[in-house]
């Protein structure tokens, strides 16, 4: 083979081995297709380290991602570590958060699709997710999960604690860049979200992607609160291409979003730098209720690799054949348990990893 490239393995804790695992199987059919080599090797982070090393990220796990060319994430955490101290290195999402913060990935972006054989699926009227085709930009490195202080205390009239909303302009300006970048890439329209009727940190945030807007007048760019974002999500989802946001705000509208794709086990995510390297996971969690079964959804995992094969490997066919896969499956009826109908049969993990194989050869 012409070219191997380096892919760490972060399965996580609960469902992540199982849709890792499936996540890994389409890679490789998908890299097989195009003559493209790839070494994987794998480690523990989350939970499961905690368990191994006592930490949910060990500093050798991060120096191994930046050796990488890519990284394909699972998730982390459960209640057996969760009621950990939210900075505590013993908390499982911590890994997550030290991996973004390490690797410079300040970009995540989420693609939201809905499946045109997933419209009956969708929670929402069929006349309001047909030909969804939006992608979320979410500020990753700053806003209220990084900035300091963060902690909780005492006071004489009892506890408190306090979070801080931090963002400077080139944090700012780095992601609107991104946004605006891919917004060329596809139909040429940013929309903005923020809360600039209250938040200091979103007046700046509208001012520095306005500055931005000038630069790309190519680009309509638009900004709305997140607020009355949510809502014409759910009303106009089609209204939107790009959409970029803070750190908070982008991980709750990608959940809301991924009802309009029908379940959260369907969306993908990459989380992006300066450079090629990229995280690649799916958007939901480990899925404690339901870990061990052999049940999850792994298409979120299984487009996570796609993403995987177009931001960090520049394979654009073998990314596309995937999704095209995924799509054939879906149009054929196969469905896991979180997205099947009423009286069907649901295929489980490997069943679905197997059909998307095949529907790859
Ligand atoms: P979750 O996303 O794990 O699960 C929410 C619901 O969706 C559950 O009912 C679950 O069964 C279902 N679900 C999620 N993914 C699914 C899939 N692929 N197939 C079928 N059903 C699926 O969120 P939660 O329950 O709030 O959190 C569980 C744990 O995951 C917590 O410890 C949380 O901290 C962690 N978490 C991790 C990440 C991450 O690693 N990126 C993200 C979110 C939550």
């Amino acid at each position: 083979m012409a070219l191997a490239a380096r892919i760490v393995v972060l399965p996580g804790d609960g469902i992540g081995p199982e849709v890792t695992e499936a996540a890994r199987r389409v890679l490789d059919a998908a890299a097989g297709r195009v003559g493209l080599g790839l070494d994987y090797v794998s480690d523990l982070v989350g939970g499961a380290a905690v368990d191994a090393y006592g930490v949910a990220l060990r500093p050798q796990t991060l120096r191994l991602c930046k050796t990488a060319d890519a990284i394909l994430f699972g998730a982390v955490g459960g209640p057996k570590w969760d009621d950990a101290a939210p900075n505590s290195t013993v908390r499982p999402g911590s890994a997550l958060l030290g991996l973004r913060k390490g690797l410079g990935l300040f970009a995540n972006l989420r693609p939201v699709r809905v499946d045109p054989s997933m419209v009956a699926v969708s929670a929402l009227r069929p006349e309001r997710i047909q030909d969804v085709d939006l992608l979320v930009v979410r500020e990753l490195t700053g806003g209220l999960y990084f900035s300091r202080p963060k902690r909780r205390y005492v006071t004489p009239r009892g506890e408190a604690a306090v979070d801080t909303m931090r963002y400077s302009a080139p944090e700012i300006e780095r992601v609107a860049v991104r946004a605006f970048e891919l917004a060329r890439m596809r139909r040429g329209r940013v929309c903005s979200v923020d809360k600039a009727n209250v938040l200091e940190t979103s007046r700046l945030w509208r001012a520095v992607v306005s500055g931005v807007a000038l630069r790309y007048p190519d680009v309509t760019c638009t900004h709305m609160l997140v607020d009355a974002f949510a809502m014409e999500l759910l009303r106009r989802p089609q209204a939107f291409d790009i959409v970029v946001t803070e750190n908070l705000f982008g991980d709750i509208l990608t959940d809301e979003a991924s009802m309009l794709a029908g379940a959260l086990g369907m969306l993908p995510s990459a989380s992006l730098g300066a450079g090629t390297l990229g995280l690649y996971e799916p958007i939901h969690g480990s899925a404690p209720d339901i870990a061990g079964k052999g049940i999850a959804n792994p298409i979120g995992a299984i487009l996570s690799a796609a993403l995987l094969l177009r931001w960090s490997l520049n394979q654009e066919d073998a990314a596309q054949a995937i999704e095209r896969a995924v799509s054939r499956v879906l149009a054929a009826g196969l469905r896991t348990a979180d997205i099947a109908t009423d009286g069907q049969a649901p295929a489980g993990t490997a069943a679905m990893a197997d059909a998307i194989v095949d529907a790859l050869r």
